[in-house]
């Protein structure tokens, strides 16, 4: 097989591009995870995680895909039997809803159309309706990575205390953390899960879990059986900068690079960036014809962009050229999309030019695979930025 030139582009919103410096740090000798010289490398990404959840409360990090602090979050807080509301916005909050069931929980499962986040009026009506309280748990996912599509945690936060209602405010952030706003504290999440592989521009691997006072309060009560997602020994261990077992010290390596790199381009800036880049995604998407698939546009995502082809175009020959022609993979279409819809993920160590170069792949691949779109997609793409540009000099 020939060997492809170049770099690939690995523009699927998660795994993202790995930068060059977090490589590095990673390429560096394993140490003892129990001798004195870990404890600075644990305490450092420790805390340096509460920075970017946006929290002053302890996060948790597991050597884990980001299932793994879904389960996490759900068997450290809850007890068999327990009530959990969930909302079906698409492919990610459907599998953490499993989830939940599998484990022995019973999901309120709010049916959806894919299109929509989470509508914080029918959380509302739900909760209020619940006067016993037998609701334990709200599962939110703030960025649906299958759709492109953002949920409103702080209106689900409001609608929990607009109600009275005690129970948890459980939040997956894995796709929108340190790509998109997000703040533990202030909107009140008693459990964010997180993952390495997104915003976070590591390669799979850690996971994670910010809590509240109230959920570790409540972890101490829950019945659920758990080992080796418990956190009271990862909490005590923690403290001290150390693990409860082995951690992934080489992603702690370039975890403490990623984060010294997100401190140094400033949380808020990171955000502007993605806001930017995604818009300029959608103005591309126009451009082209073709459908945005998120319904309402103040609930786009700023980490990817799910676009809708024509009927009777496949989404997996589009892919499947673009890879093969330009050694660059995209989004599938998952669940209920799936063989409508790719998505361009635009998260990450991401800038103009990646974007330009991911923008002309995808036009030049809408040409190969022969879907009816018109050109200018591109164009219509720089020409944003170019006059964000010009806005902010
Ligand atoms: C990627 C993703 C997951 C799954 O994470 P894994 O690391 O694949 O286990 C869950 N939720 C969201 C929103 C995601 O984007």
């Amino acid at each position: 097989m020939r060997h492809p030139t170049g770099r690939h582009f690995l523009q699927i919103p998660g795994p993202t591009n790995v930068p060059d410096r977090v490589l590095r740090a990673i390429d560096n000798p394993t140490i003892d995870h129990r001798g004195a010289g870990f404890a600075e490398l644990g305490k450092s990404c420790l805390e340096g995680m509460k920075a970017v959840f946006r929290t002053g409360n302890p996060v948790m990090i597991f050597p884990s895909s980001g299932t793994g602090a879904w389960e996490a979050a759900l068997v450290n807080t809850l007890s068999p039997g327990d009530r959990v509301l969930a909302f079906e916005t698409g492919q990610f909050a459907t599998l953490w809803a499993k989830m939940a069931a599998d484990l022995g929980l019973r999901v309120d499962f709010v049916p959806g159309d894919w299109r929509r986040g989470v509508d914080p009026a029918e959380a509302a009506a739900k909760l209020s309706a619940d006067r016993n309280h037998e609701i334990k748990a709200v599962l939110v996912v703030h960025n649906e990575t299958s759709t492109g599509i953002r949920s409103d945690v702080a209106a689900v936060r409001r609608a929990l205390d607009n109600a009275e209602h005690p129970g948890l405010l459980l939040v997956d952030t894995i796709s929108s953390l340190a790509a998109m706003d997000y703040r533990h504290d202030e909107w009140g999440v008693d459990v964010s899960v997180g993952g390495s592989q997104k915003g976070l521009m590591l390669p799979p691997g850690l996971s994670f879990n910010a809590v509240s006072s109230k959920a570790i309060a409540a972890s101490k009560d829950s019945k659920l059986p758990k080992s080796y997602w418990r956190w009271e020994e990862m909490l005590a261990n923690n403290a001290r900068g150390f693990f409860p077992y082995t951690p992934a010290t080489n992603l702690l390596y370039g975890l403490r690079e990623a984060l010294k790199m997100l401190q140094e381009e400033g949380l808020e800036n990171v955000f502007r960036r993605h806001d930017r880049l995604a818009e300029a995604t959608r103005r591309a998407v126009r451009a082209w014809n073709l459908e945005i698939w998120a319904a309402n546009p103040a609930e786009y995502s700023s980490s990817d962009t799910a676009v809708l082809l024509p009927d009777g175009c496949s989404e997996s020959a589009l892919r499947a050229v673009v890879l093969e022609r330009f050694n660059m993979s995209l989004g599938a279409g998952l669940g209920k999309t799936a063989g409508k819809v790719f998505r361009i993920g635009h998260l990450g160590d991401f800038n103009d030019l990646m974007l330009a170069g991911t923008l002309a792949g995808v036009e030049m691949g809408l040409g190969l695979a022969g879907i009816p779109h018109r050109k200018g997609g591109i164009a219509a793409a720089l020409d944003y930025l170019i006059g964000q540009e010009s806005e902010t000099a």
